[in-house]
């Protein structure tokens, strides 16, 4: 008879398993991540919010930090001590640790009352200057650093995130009372994290000394990530780099850089809040890579699916090929289709970005992936 209660565990956080009604993962501390209690799955998110997904087909919902949530995980910690305790033969257990090192996790995790995991919240708020309002889906287990604040464009008439906030860099002692408050704030769970986000709109507007200062900084801080660093780039507000300067970046283990396309329209990129100059962002992409290897640094664009009135979406999805087309991608790059929430009924939005995906991996060698903004958490 296969075991009815599973668990994982490592020398940083712990699974148990009791399919399909109940799971519990939390980190060496103790703190929960995740919780499916009843058959609905609760996560933690690092800014003190819960997402509920009431089942995998429905949309997730926000709730502010719930007392009652946390009593029930710390409750569902002591439910599964006590089934794991009797479970015998029906228990099983794999990864680098004992059955004893979990029962002290799951104590652990019980003892964190809702007014601890409050304090959390309030480390969170006091760590990062501005919330963290989105990362490129393949960096969703990073850790957010912030050299700088807000956008320094910030007049994209889609996007919100940004609105009212400039640019504003972080002085060095801001940046290093920072660091320190992330440290403190992921404790062991620091290890979790599998590379290290240079946040905000565009960290790469900042100068490369000072781009160099941040990240010599934080690897000496946060311990080296085996996916490197990553950031934001936009190239029309940024200083044009030198071969010179990306190798800078590149040996400090810079190795993705994201950059909003939107569209290869010029007048509809710039009818909704960015440079319509197509030639300018083409040639600084152009200067990455011929400064740094795709193997080196990976190049993420963003194509907004679903833009455009009806005159202008089939120009918008021509043009947008053939600049991608044009680029000097290589298979370890991604295009991003991100589908336009409200610019079009749902299941044609799904549609055109189906019908886009196809020809693109007709046209580039690059990835071609999905990119649901909304969906994005900052989770514990
Ligand atoms: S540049 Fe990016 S972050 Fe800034 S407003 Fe435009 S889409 Fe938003």
């Amino acid at each position: 008879m296969p075991p009815q209660i599973t668990a994982r565990i490592s020398a940083h956080d712990w699974l148990v398993e009791v399919p399909p009604l109940s799971s519990l993962r939390a980190d060496q501390l103790g703190r929960w991540q995740a919780a499916r209690i009843d058959g609905k799955l609760h996560r933690r998110l690092l800014d003190g919010r819960i997402v509920v997904y009431p089942s995998p087909t429905s949309p997730p919902q926000e709730v502010d930090a719930s007392d009652e949530i946390h009593r029930r995980v710390a409750g569902l910690a002591l439910e599964l001590t006590q089934r794991i305790a009797q479970a015998g033969d029906a228990f099983a257990l794999v990864g680098d640790g004992t059955a004893a090192d979990l029962f002290d996790g799951l104590r652990r995790c019980s003892e964190w009352s809702a007014e601890r995991l409050d304090d959390e919240r309030q480390r969170f708020l006091a760590a990062y200057p501005e919330p963290v309002e989105i990362l490129p889906p393949d960096r969703y287990r990073d850790v957010v650093v912030l050299p700088a604040t807000g956008c320094p464009n910030g007049n994209c008439t889609f996007c919100a995130f940004y609105r009212g906030r400039g640019f504003r860099p972080l002085g060095e002692a801001e940046i290093a009372r920072h660091l320190d408050a992330v440290v403190e704030l992921y404790g062991p769970a620091l290890a979790l994290r599998t590379g290290l986000f240079l946040g905000s709109a565009s960290a790469l507007s900042l100068s490369n000394a000072r781009l160099c200062r941040l990240l010599d900084l934080a690897w000496e801080r946060i311990g080296h990530k085996r996916r490197g660093a990553a950031a934001f780039w936009d190239p029309d507000h940024s200083p044009r780099r030198s071969a010179a300067q990306w190798t800078e970046l590149s040996q400090r283990s810079l190795r993705a850089i994201y950059v909003g396309l939107e569209t290869g329209l010029s007048p509809l990129r710039e009818s909704v809040g960015k440079s319509g100059a197509l030639d300018s962002l083409v040639s600084a992409l152009r200067s990455v890579r011929d400064a740094v290897s795709a193997e080196s640094m990976r190049l993420g664009l963003m194509v907004l699916i679903g833009l455009g009135d009806k005159e202008t979406a089939r120009a918008h999805y021509d043009a947008t090929a053939e600049l991608i087309r044009e680029l000097p991608l290589a298979r370890s790059d991604v295009v991003f289709l991100s589908p336009l929430a409200g610019s079009l009924p749902p299941q044609q939005l799904t549609d055109e970005l189906v019908q886009f995906k196809r020809r693109l991996r007709t046209l580039t060698p690059a990835q071609v992936a999905p990119y649901a903004i909304e969906h994005f958490r900052y989770f514990a």
